[in-house]
């Protein structure tokens, strides 16, 4: 039962390090929920949630800026003392590449057990990668389940755990066309990323330009 491992591997004084990787334009209570589930499942002492790098566009749109996307998964994180926020992937700018972030946590935590967490949709991307092997050494995977998604069994037990966790129908791209309708995003997002996204009027219609 991974409670009891995780107990003992947590006497054995090996930190236990889950890592969040995302986006986060803007971070929602989807990504909270999942890291929740997955840190308590995997006796986490930690998550570390990473924003990624500034890509020029994702999937054909621009992106809310780095220090903007940093700002909301702080705000989004303060209150839980087991979760933190990373800038690596920000600071080494350009694209983000999951490999790349692993190696940076694998060189700052030499002795921890990484956890990469991800829902099925992230999960079955880095799956088609043509290098995914490099991964397995780096971290064990943890794919949530996420609702319209179907949450694939890579037939790769050791390397990938697949945890059902409570569906939240939410995604950064409806939350962003909501706020571009000026449709409500309270309880999509904590109440602090509804109050960052109004100050700085990210995601409107109206913005002439990209919000800086
Ligand atoms: P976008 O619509 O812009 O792609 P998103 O909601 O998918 O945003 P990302 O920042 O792309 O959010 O996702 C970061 C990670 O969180 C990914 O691994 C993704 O699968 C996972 N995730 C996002 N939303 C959910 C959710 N509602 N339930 C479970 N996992 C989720
Ligand atoms: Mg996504």
């Amino acid at each position: 039962h991974p409670h009891v491992a995780a107990t003992s591997e947590r006497r054995s004084g090996r930190l236990r390090l889950g890592i969040m990787g995302g986006t986060f334009d803007p971070i929602h209570h989807g990504h909270l929920v999942a890291a929740s589930e997955v840190a308590t499942e995997f006796a986490l002492d930690e998550v570390i949630f990473v924003p990624t790098g500034q890509p020029w566009q994702k999937a054909g749109r621009e992106v809310a800026p780095a220090e903007h996307r940093y700002l909301l998964t702080v705000v989004a994180t303060a209150a839980n003392p087991r979760f933190t926020v990373s800038r690596v992937d920000i600071d080494r700018g350009g694209a983000t590449y999951t490999i790349d972030t692993l190696r940076d946590f694998r060189r700052m935590y030499p002795d921890a057990e990484l956890f990469f967490i991800t829902g099925a949709d992230a999960m079955a991307q880095i799956m088609s990668w043509k290098n995914v092997d490099e991964l397995w050494e780096l971290a064990h995977f943890v794919s949530v389940t996420r609702p319209g998604y179907i949450s694939e069994d890579f037939g790769r037990t050791n390397e990938i755990s697949l945890m059902e966790i409570p569906a939240m129908a939410i995604s950064s791209t409806d939350c962003r066309e909501r706020v571009r309708a000026e449709k409500p995003v309270w309880y999509l997002v904590p109440d602090g990323v509804v109050q960052y996204i109004a100050k700085h009027r990210l995601y409107q219609a109206d913005s002439a330009e990209p919000a800086r």
